[in-house]
């Protein structure tokens, strides 16, 4: 038997209403919002992921999932690890951004080879945000706002914290670098081993390392915080001042740098401790620089390519689900409410009976068997969760009545043909 690749999950009937419930609270606070839905292909040229991401990150360096196509010569291609780098490659190619600000979100299945876990696989599902064309910490406030209030509609409020922090631009960052990577050469022989080798290729990730000798070591390390510049410092510091006036608590994270090479000035990220290691929910930051620097690629003067500004984020959305599973389930509402049995010999009856039902009824979830015997079908009834089952036989044809069966009381009674038309009569 061939089975699913190990870290790709299906999403089974039991679970998919959750997600649809998941889904379409989402989409409606982003609409109320007033953000714009983008759908993207999955798979994108592999050097747009290299050249966004950053080559010595986690998810370029070993989480990629890349192949060649048959195309002569072959192109290099890779599944999404992550959304942004395809939303910016749209917004340039298809010139979003000409005289417009554009506010977009998109959803669906990201790729990264991971050792699959709990709140952590191979094929996984993000709602992406991203807001395009203001450099103003306005821009950052109001994506953490919205996140604030999806927590609140899904009842996660009280399960989130927000950690902020800001990386500056990308010279203060460079700054900060050298000074760190002095820091710590004399030490590296206390280094865990991941630290030690991204002391080369990225060790601003060193701050997040989990090792506690690591931190300990950092604990007198040089801060970023302190070569910021003066524009860094106010941005960082109006994000705070619109969220403490939005009623939004925040603790800041000196450590939280995030993975991804692209962002400058504000990152954030919610965190819950609900799910053990994999505690992140919801992470973003702004990206001024990433427009600008994926515009250049092909051209020969990089310094003449303009950038965009742009502040966004990611959250997993199996992580949300096992939260919200862990503390505000949603009600598993059955798949039907009304299940129509008919007798085999006036089973079109039935048929039309339950399409009328449908269309004057349109709150009702209305289901039925195939033309089997009344027995049979029955069965099925028993077990479909439904609330009322409605019998047609030849009886009830010429009477021009149904049969109705409170599936709870297992009570029977005869009523008229369209008892069901008038809606006080049965309440979903
Ligand atoms: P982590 O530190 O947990 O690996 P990350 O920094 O790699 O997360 P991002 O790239 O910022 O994650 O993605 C945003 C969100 O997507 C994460 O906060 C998480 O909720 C979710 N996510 C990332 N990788 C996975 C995965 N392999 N499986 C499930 N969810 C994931
Ligand atoms: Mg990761």
């Amino acid at each position: 038997m061939i089975k699913a690749i190990k870290g790709f999950n299906d999403i089974l009937p039991d679970q998919s209403a959750k997600w649809l419930h998941l889904e379409s609270i989402l989409a409606d606070v982003l609409g109320r919002y007033g953000y714009e839905h983008i759908r993207l292909p999955i798979v994108e040229q592999t050097d747009l992921f290299a050249r966004a991401i950053g080559g010595a990150t986690d998810i370029v360096e070993k989480e990629m999932y890349s192949f060649t196509d048959k195309s002569e010569p072959p192109t290099p291609l890779a599944l999404r690890p992550e959304g942004t780098a395809g939303a910016v490659r749209a917004v340039i190619e298809h010139n979003l951004l000409r005289g417009d600000t554009p506010k977009l979100w998109y959803i669906g299945p990201m790729f990264r080879y991971e050792r699959p876990q709990k709140g952590r696989y191979r094929q996984f599902h993000q709602l992406g945000v991203e807001s395009f064309g203001s450099a103003l910490p306005d821009a950052d406030a109001e994506l953490i706002a919205m996140t604030h209030l999806m927590w609140q509609e899904l009842g996660l409020k009280d399960e989130m914290r927000l950690e902020l922090n800001s990386l500056g631009e990308l010279d203060e960052r460079h700054a900060y670098r050298e000074a760190l990577v002095a820091y710590l050469t004399d030490k590296q022989g206390q280094l865990d081993e991941d630290s030690k080798r991204r002391l080369t290729t990225n060790p601003l990730r060193i701050l997040d390392s989990k090792e506690a000798s690591t931190q300990a070591l950092l604990a007198e390390a040089p801060k970023l915080a302190e070569f910021l510049g003066a524009e860094s410092k106010a941005h960082f510091e109006q994000v705070q001042a619109y969220l403490t006036a939005l009623g939004i608590e925040f603790e800041i994270n000196p450590h939280l740098v995030r993975g991804l090479d692209y962002y400058n000035k504000t990152v954030f990220e919610w965190v819950t401790d609900k799910l053990g290691s994999q505690a992140t929910v919801c992470a973003g930051g702004r990206y001024d620089g990433l427009v600008g620097q994926l515009k250049s690629i092909g051209t020969s003067d990089d310094k003449a390519v303009k950038s965009e500004p742009a502040v966004g984020f990611a959250m997993g959305l199996e992580r949300l689900l096992l939260l919200i599973d862990a503390v505000s389930p949603i009600a598993e509402l059955p798949a039907c409410d009304i299940f129509v049995v008919a007798h085999p010999e006036v089973y079109s009856a039935g048929i039309s009976y339950a399409q009328a039902l449908r269309y004057s009824r349109p709150d009702l979830r209305v289901k039925m068997a195939s033309a089997t015997s009344l027995k049979a079908q029955m069965k099925k009834a028993d077990k479909s969760g439904a609330a009322l089952t409605v019998i047609i036989a030849q009886q009830e044809l010429d009477d021009n009545t149904i049969s109705i069966k409170d599936m709870q009381t297992g009570e029977q009674k005869t009523v008229a043909q369209d008892w069901l038309s008038t809606k006080d009569n049965f309440v979903r």
